[in-house]
């Protein structure tokens, strides 16, 4: 193993579907053919959106797809303490402020939170949200290429901890990458506007910045992600062949016909994975907040 760690993260809010599988596979492959380290995170943030059995059950199907992590696997609901301590960092500097702004008020302010809401009343239910620099932050994606974003335009001051003291997203993640020493981040092209407040986090945190691979979205046939909130079915972990081909085919693969083993298919796949054949996708949504 060298010094390459990857991971992939998938929050458990139902059973691993075609979607859940391409992001799974890509940053399984990308590790392999690295000669490095993979690593599953269950990004178990929102237990109301989360499924009873459903992070067991993506385990059991990425054990069946033949990927199993190699290193013990890290619940999120374990490592609060992390985000609590990068919190207090971030309040500290005043970078991170209190906000019992409602939605409501939010969108008649034009997302903007001045004096209105600092410091909210005693007593009042407030999230914590970061005071968003007024700089563009940009990264070379290894599939996408350049992508940059203005944080105070294009994100405004997002949330680190929601007003119901659950943390968010965009804090973990990047505490728990550098815990883990993430060397890559590759997960699918609905994070890529998330990366440059995470980047951004990571400079104020004094972390280290990851390299990141977008992978292209699945989308179902009205052109919406393939959710795991949509009834999108889950694959099947009795019959994995199929549904890797097909993965391997979107990632714009070979897809190994002649392996008829998952083990010796996924050993294949790797040894000829060429990131310059999966194709660049930028989400339409994103493409229009970077115009
Ligand atoms: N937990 C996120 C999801 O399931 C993915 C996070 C990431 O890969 O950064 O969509």
């Amino acid at each position: 193993m060298n010094g390459y760690r990857g991971r992939f993260a998938p929050s458990p809010t139902g059973d691993l579907h075609f979607g859940s599988l391409v992001a799974a596979l890509g940053s399984w492959l990308r590790a392999r053919a690295c000669g490095g380290t993979w690593l599953v995170r269950i990004e178990d943030l929102d237990p109301p959106r989360e499924i009873a059995g459903a992070a067991a059950r993506m385990l059991a199907t990425l054990h069946a797809f033949g990927m199993t992590s190699d290193e013990p696997v890290v619940a999120q609901s374990q490592r609060q303490h992390r985000y609590t301590t990068a919190l207090e960092h971030l309040v500290e500097r005043g970078l991170a402020f209190p906000c019992a702004c409602s939605r409501k008020q939010l969108e008649d302010s034009g997302a903007l939170h001045v004096a209105a809401c600092m410091p909210p009343p005693l007593g009042t239910a407030h999230a914590w949200r970061a005071h968003c620099a007024d700089i563009e932050i940009g990264f070379d994606d290894a599939v996408i290429g350049r992508y940059t974003q203005s944080l105070r335009r294009d994100v405004g001051d997002f949330v680190l901890k929601r007003n119901d003291g659950l943390y968010a997203y965009q804090l973990a993640v990047v505490v728990d990458d550098a815990a883990q020493g993430i060397s890559e981040v590759v997960r699918g092209a609905d994070l890529l506007d998330s990366t440059p407040r995470q980047i951004w986090l990571q400079r104020v945190l004094g972390l280290p910045t990851p390299d990141y691979l977008h992978l292209p979205l699945v989308l179902d046939e009205h052109g919406r992600k393939l959710g795991k909130s949509l009834a999108s079915q889950p694959v099947d972990a009795a019959n994995p062949l199929p549904a890797l081909r097909a993965a391997l085919r979107f990632l714009g693969q070979p897809d190994q016909l002649g392996c008829d083993d998952v083990n010796e298919l996924l050993r294949c796949a790797a040894t000829s994975f060429d990131i310059t054949q999966i194709p660049a996708s930028v989400p339409s949504r994103i493409a229009g907040i970077s115009d």
